[in-house]
């Protein structure tokens, strides 16, 4: 696991990560539910579709919308267990330790409280 001010500058460097950004809806969804509860909906994400060993359907078990929580999981390569291991070091060949789960929601939030602090312009994730 990473620090996670540092992974999160070397995923803005990514071509690929930096597409994902929260549309109006997904901002409005996370200022009427609050960061809290969007935090308790990344856990449960994580606890069922990530966190067991050789989950279901690895490396397509997170949608594209729908959810903050999803979009900011592909923005921060905690999209399944592959990327979990590419970019932040969690072994993918057991179930995820509770610390882990707790440091993937935790990156999770930061990221989603970055884009609610940048404004209303996610298109420039450089700022992030
Ligand atoms: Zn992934």
């Amino acid at each position: 696991m990473n620090d996670i001010d540092d992974i999160l500058a070397r995923l803005a460097k990514s071509p690929f990560r930096q597409r994902f950004v929260l549309g109006p809806r997904e901002r409005d969804y996370l200022a009427s539910k609050g960061v809290d509860a969007v935090r308790d909906h990344a856990r449960h994400f994580i606890g069922k579709r990530l966190a067991p060993a050789k989950p279901p359907n690895d490396g397509k078990q997170t949608p594209f919308r729908g959810h903050p929580v999803f979009i900011a999981q592909h923005a921060t390569a905690t999209c399944c267990r592959g990327c979990l291991t590419k970019w932040h070091g969690i072994p993918n060949d057991r179930a995820m330790e509770n610390t882990e789960v707790d440091y993937t929601v935790a990156v999770i939030e930061r990221w989603l409280t970055r884009q609610t602090n940048a404004g209303h312009e996610p298109q420039e994730p450089r700022l992030l």
